[in-house]
């Protein structure tokens, strides 16, 4: 989930294990992000050893280290060079395609993923499970199945693009805890008046140095900055955030002269001094400083604009050095997360293995790039991050995706006489084990709907049969969920009126309608791992089932249980009413010509008289664990 840097990266390493690969975008076009990087020239990665890059990675560094190793910038540029998009390194051993052309990057991923697999443009909601494992992805009214997912959806930063953090809600739903996010790599706000009055002008070469309030030195760097209406920017600056704390204050230092000393700055002046000693101090400064910050640099030195420059004082020029070495603006603030360029925060990663990047908590799930709570320095490595995690989920996704394809089906039968709680056992034992509820009432129901739709009379014994030949039901398993179709049209949310109960009631008497089902039930059992539960499941519908289950209870308690449900829904009948109608049912239940209730001979026979529901549920695990086993 998620077409970006890592989402691709993942789907094309999925692809060569030879997984079958769907990517889910939401946006209209891919890789949106990527498109921007590097200022439209996408700075790929930076070519450096592997320990170099976890030095330069702000945030759980450690986590990274097989991922990197395994993929390291060396790997990440052979990878590109193998796409066709050949690569140039820079000042900083920062990596860019020799096109400057980010779009070649991002076109380069595309193309490969769509020669290998599929990309939908789909802004999913939802992951769904079964039996606690992944099952597929639910985005408005389509659903799609899987085996395995990873989670790709970005950060915060840079909305637009897509990165809307929808991953973060749904990691939470299933029990991930996600470190809160807040922006790194963003512009610095500002309640200097001087930033605004310089908005637009652009420092190269200065050194920036960060203070903490109390004056300890945080971080220095040379290179470039910018001056705004809210504050700092540029990539200075934007390196200078990755090592602050949201909600406190700083300081930063501009020196506007590194390359000269203290000493030598002060002879510099001396000398400038003496070739302009007759004019005043405010127009003095033009070969030392850019023009905008002239009249903040004079107010700011305390010197009178006017004061003719033979008149400066030797302390009033120390001042102006001083200045000019450690020129002050004080921070108060990050700019919001829509404009940084890296979210910090995210996943846990201890809830994640950092060999695979899979989920410690959900079978199935893998996590890749920036969702993770991982963030690194400008230079490449952000985008190295999203390389090697999508690398490692990608593959181990396709490995796990395998092994389940390959886990042996398995056919769950469980019979047995009214009120012992088949349907309720039957359904929450599919949950818990991961296997298919197959819902037969559904079924015939959806034949209901149909044979209305054809205008025919439920009851037709002519009618009704011959239409079933030409009936393409369909059953499919998304999260768990049983839903029923007509050829394309998923007809789940049909099938649900009175109209069609009475016309399902109507055909189920049908004996070519029952046999036609049968049939169904039969082939589905084949292709997946189902539960189904009935009078005749064991003996008739799966007679080959690996696991028929007996479920009964004495006539008394289960009378008692109808009594209490009757109770508790508030129509109360009395206990003996209730006792006499189960005899009698049970008497009629055993007799009855069509699927009659009897035990399969080898059904596990399982009396439920003692037990509580967990107690009956924890033996019914077990049961459908050592058959698996078996
Ligand atoms: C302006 C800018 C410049 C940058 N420059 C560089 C650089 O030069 N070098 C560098 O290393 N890093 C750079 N970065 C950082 C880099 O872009 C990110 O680290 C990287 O894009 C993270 O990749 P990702 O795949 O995890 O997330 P993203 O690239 O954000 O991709 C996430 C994808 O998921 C999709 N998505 C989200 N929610 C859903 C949903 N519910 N259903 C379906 N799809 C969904 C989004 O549409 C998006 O396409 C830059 C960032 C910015 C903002």
């Amino acid at each position: 989930m998620g077409g970006g840097a890592a989402g691709l990266m993942a789907a094309l390493a999925a692809a060569e294990e030879g997984a079958e690969v769907l990517v889910l975008e939401g946006q209209e076009r891919p890789a949106r992000k990527l498109r921007i990087t590097g200022k439209g020239r996408c700075n790929v990665t930076n070519d450096c050893a592997p320990e170099d890059v976890l030095k330069n990675v702000t945030r759980n560094a450690r986590f990274l280290n097989s991922a990197i190793r395994a993929f390291p910038p060396a790997e990440t540029m052979a990878f590109f060079e193998g796409l066709g998009v050949p690569l140039k390194t820079e000042r900083g051993n920062r990596v860019f395609p020799v096109s400057d052309k980010a779009g070649d990057v991002a076109d380069a991923l595309v193309s490969a993923v769509e020669q290998r697999g599929r990309i939908l443009r789909l802004r999913a909601g939802e992951i769904l499970t079964e039996g606690g494992a992944v099952a597929g992805v639910r985005g408005g009214d389509t659903a799609v199945e899987c085996r395995s997912l990873i989670l790709c959806t970005g950060g915060l930063s840079y909305p637009k693009t897509g990165s809307t953090g929808d991953g973060y809600a749904m990691a939470r739903t299933l029990g991930h805890s996600v470190t809160a996010p807040t922006p790194s790599l963003v512009p610095l706000t500002s309640p200097d008046g001087d930033c605004a009055a310089m908005q637009g002008l652009s420092l190269r070469n200065v050194t920036l140095t960060l203070r903490e309030a109390g004056g300890k030195k945080v971080w220095s760097e040379l290179g470039e900055m910018q001056f705004a209406h809210f504050g700092l920017t540029g990539p200075l600056v934007l390196s200078a955030s990755a090592h602050m704390e949201a909600g406190k204050r700083y300081l930063a230092e501009i020196d506007l002269k590194p390359g000269l000393t203290e000493e030598k700055l002060d002879g510099r002046l001396l000398r400038m001094f003496a070739e302009n000693r007759n004019r005043d101090f405010r127009n003095s400064l033009d070969d030392l400083l850019p023009r905008s910050l002239i009249p903040v640099i004079v107010r700011r030195s305390g010197i009178p604009p006017e004061t003719k420059v033979h008149d400066i004082t030797r302390p009033q020029r120390l001042g102006l050095l001083a200045l000019l070495k450690r020129f002050p603006v004080e921070i108060d603030g990050l700019r919001p997360i829509e404009e940084a360029v890296i979210t910090r925060g995210g996943v846990n990663v201890k809830e994640v293995d950092p060999k695979t990047m899979a989920s410690r908590l959900v079978p199935g799930l893998f996590f890749a790039g920036e969702i993770l709570d991982l963030d690194a320095y400008t230079g490449g490595f952000n985008l190295q991050i999203a390389w090697s995690t999508g690398r490692a989920a990608g593959k181990a996704a396709a490995a796990y995706a395998e092994r389940k394809r390959n886990m042996k089906n398995i056919q769950v039968a469980i019979d047995g006489p009214g009120g012992a709680g088949k349907s309720t056992m039957a359904r929450a034992l599919a949950k818990e084990c991961g296997l298919n509820y197959v819902d037969t009432g559904a079924m015939y129901r959806a034949i209901g709907l149909a044979v209305l739709r054809a205008g025919l009379d439920p009851a037709d014994a002519v009618g009704v049969p011959e239409l079933l030949p030409s009936l393409d039901l369909g059953i499919r398993y998304i999260g768990g969920e049983q839903r029923m179709f007509l050829g394309q049209e998923d007809v789940t949310p049909l099938i649900r009126t009175p109209e069609v109960s009475a016309a399902a009631s109507a055909v189920s008497a049908q004996p070519p309608v029952r046999a036609f089902l049968l049939k169904t039930q039969q082939d589905l059992a084949e292709e997946c791992s189902v539960v189904m539960d009935g009078r005749d499941i064991g003996t008739v519908v799966l007679p080959h089932a690996h696991l028929k289950i007996f479920l009964t209870a004495t006539a008394e308690e289960r009378a008692r249980r109808r009594f209490l449900e009757l109770q508790e829904r508030g129509t109360p009948q009395p206990y003996e009413q209730v006792l006499r109608e189960m005899n009698e049912r049970d008497e009629r239940d055993t007799k009855r010509a069509a699927a009659p209730l009897r035990a399969a001979e080898d059904a596990v026979l399982l009396d439920t008289t003692e037990l509580t529901p967990e107690e009956v549920l924890a033996k019914l695990r077990q049961l459908v664990r050592e058959r698996r086993e078996e």
